[in-house]
């Protein structure tokens, strides 16, 4: 998959700028950077431009501020990250399109790296505006995408600006798709592939089943998105989440991994209780789940058949936690899959989302061979989508 990439690395960038589109949409709480991963993964890319003798504008988003300046959602906290980091400061600009970017050629005369308040600030980011792309594009020689969590968007930034301005991948993005390259073109030796989604949004997993079922080996269900398919099958599934307008959809994914003979593995048992909030569940086969319950976690006859199907395997991608895992008696199923997958020898990815908490809350993170820092864009690419942010790099 984009094989032909030009790479950074041979692009000559003494005294050139360079507009770095990163992804630092990160979780805030009162002003404090709650888990500054994606900064993180991003600062072998800002390294290598600075030592090539680059100066950076740095540019992303934060949050839904609607197009409107919001304080609440200021990449502030990023900047004060980011001076620690370097120790030297890294101004925030803002108003860079009122003032046609005086404000960041100023700035960069006396800094190395500057970043630009959250682009979101301005309706055109999200329209994927043509003329907003043009200003942006005219701070800077070269643009390089490092915000692989944003390919999915046809935003402004991500798309547009490379339309004016030379493009390249940064070692971020690279590193995400030489990791899915190596699940959408399985080899044998890397078989049996087996697929493990969970999560609530039955709806957002769909294509990506349907995708998985032309490449995947074993595809196994867990999570609330299980009962949606337990109902596809004819199951009474009491009062557990259940989205009835994709009943007919599942139907089809059960009849075509039937066809090409590819196991969709459901839930044989369920942990149940009244609600979220009850202080424990009981653990019921699938058919037997009294009609004011819902299945909250996957039980321990699942675990047992899911953690054996992983420990024969070659190649994992996990999606999404088997249970309400963010509650005391939910989580074990999330927590026993997820130090199977640890403990496995195959090459493992995770695709971003709750599976990552879960992970770093279990100090497990290192144990895997690729933890994405996108959830939402590594769910469409792995279903087979070519994302927006990388097209416009080809
Ligand atoms: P998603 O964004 O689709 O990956 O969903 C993640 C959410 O699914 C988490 O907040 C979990 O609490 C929730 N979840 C997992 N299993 C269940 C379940 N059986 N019933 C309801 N919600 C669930």
């Amino acid at each position: 998959m984009n094989k032909e990439w030009k790479k950074i690395e041979d692009v000559d960038l003494e005294g050139k700028i360079v507009f770095v589109r990163v992804d630092y949409n990160v979780p805030l709480d009162d002003d404090k950077i709650v888990d500054p991963t994606r900064i993180e993964r991003s600062l072998q890319t800002l390294d290598l431009l600075i030592n090539k003798g680059a100066k950076l504008i740095l540019a992303s988003h934060m949050g839904r501020p609607q197009g409107e300046k919001n304080p609440a959602l200021s990449l502030k906290p990023v900047a004060e990250y980011l001076t620690r980091y370097a120790n030297e400061e890294v101004p925030l600009i803002c108003d860079y399109i009122e003032d046609s970017g005086a404000g960041v050629k100023e700035a960069l005369k006396d800094h190395r790296v500057v970043i630009l308040e959250n682009l979101r600030f301005y309706p055109g980011e999200k329209k994927g505006d043509i003329e907003f792309a043009k200003t942006l594009a005219s701070f800077a020689d070269i643009y390089v995408n490092d915000a692989f969590g944003t390919c999915h968007r046809a935003h402004a930034s991500m798309s547009g600006i490379p339309k004016y301005i030379p493009g390249y991948p940064g070692l971020l993005l690279r590193n995400e798709i030489e990791n899915f390259s190596r699940l959408l073109d399985i080899k044998d030796e890397d078989r049996p592939f087996i697929c493990l989604l969970g999560g609530a949004k039955v709806a957002d997993k769909i294509p990506i089943i349907n995708h998985l079922l032309e490449c995947a080996d074993v595809i196994m269900i867990g999570g609330g998105m299980a009962f949606t398919f337990l109902k596809a099958q004819g199951m009474e599934v009491g009062a557990s989440l259940v989205n009835d307008y994709f009943v007919d959809e599942c139907n089809y994914l059960i009849d075509k991994a039937m066809r090409r003979g590819i196991d969709l593995v459901l839930p044989m048992d369920v942990v149940v209780a009244r609600g979220v909030s009850s202080p424990e569940g009981i653990n019921v086969e699938v058919d037997k789940i009294p009609p004011d319950m819902m299945g909250l976690d996957i039980g321990e006859q699942t675990q047992e058949v899911y953690i054996n199907i992983l420990q024969n395997s070659r190649s994992i991608f996990w999606n999404g936690p088997m249970g309400v895992f963010e509650e005391e008696p939910f989580k074990n199923g999330t927590v026993k899959i997820a130090k199977a997958i640890a403990e496995s020898d195959s090459f493992t990815v995770i695709g971003g989302g709750d599976s990552v908490v879960v992970v770093n809350e279990l100090g497990l993170a290192d144990k895997f061979d690729h933890i994405s820092t996108g959830g939402g864009a590594s769910l469409e690419l792995i279903s087979g989508v070519n994302l927006p942010g990388l097209a416009a790099l080809s």
